[in-house]
């Protein structure tokens, strides 16, 4: 089993993409790259500098200052903007309330797309996001679509902000999932949808080991 494929993530949000990723890729040996935080981390940027993500041309006008880097700290994913880890900070609400707007914008994707391709080239990645499997790698050799009951999503996310200490009121956690989906799945570029030959899994009614047992025999038929 010594190939190298490429995983392909794509799904709704808080639907436990990255917790399956981040399984999948230490069962594997492989490396685990979070999109999404791409994304969120040039959110970050824009308000820290109080920039308006709906003025487009400011936007364009800042990305070649933005450096985004990635790096894995004992198997664990962190994400460095211009130098500084700000991995912990851009999972709260004020990143999640605009990142989704930032992301409908071609010129951020064409950036962030072009660094997530880079880190692909050599095989042996799994990457989660929206666009992985139509996108990013249409030709990755697993592609799994992921999504689960809005409620349950809600409540995964809440439990996690509350133990983040980023405690936030359960219904701005729902209203502000289902906004995110309805942008990332209508927006003219590169929208989310499950891509060619993918395999659609929906965990509302499984735990951990479960989806990471049926996706791990998926990816070994694949090896085999
Ligand atoms: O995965 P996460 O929920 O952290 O992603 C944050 C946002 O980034 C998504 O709601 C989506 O708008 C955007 N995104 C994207 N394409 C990706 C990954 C994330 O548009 N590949």
């Amino acid at each position: 089993m010594n190939r190298k494929i490429n995983i392909a993530i794509d799904g709704h949000s808080s639907c436990g993409k990255s917790t399956l990723a981040k399984d999948l890729a230490k069962h594997f040996e492989y490396i685990y790259i979070d999109s999404g935080a791409m994304y969120r981390a040039v959110a970050y940027y824009l308000l820290e500098r109080d920039i308006d993500p709906s003025d487009h041309q400011k936007v364009i006008s800042v990305l070649g200052d933005i450096l985004i880097q990635i790096k894995n700290e004992g198997g664990k994913f962190r994400i460095l903007l211009n130098g500084r880890d700000i991995t912990e900070e851009i999972v709260s609400i004020r990143v999640s309330s605009i990142v989704s707007e930032v992301a409908a914008i071609s010129a951020v994707r064409k950036k962030l797309v072009g660094i997530q391709q880079e880190l692909g080239k050599d095989k042996g990645v799994v990457m989660d996001g929206r666009d992985i499997g139509t996108v990013v790698f249409p030709d990755a050799e697993v592609k799994l679509f992921i999504t689960a009951d809005p409620d349950i999503r809600a409540q995964r996310r809440f439990d996690e902000l509350v133990r983040k200490d980023m405690s936030t009121p359960f219904d701005e956690v729902k209203a502000n999932l289902l906004h995110r989906d309805h942008i990332d799945s209508t927006r003219e570029d590169s929208p989310l949808k499950m891509a060619e030959g993918a395999i659609l899994i929906d965990n509302s009614f499984m735990d951990r080991e479960e989806q990471l047992f049926i996706s791990s025999k998926i990816v070994e038929e694949k090896l085999r």
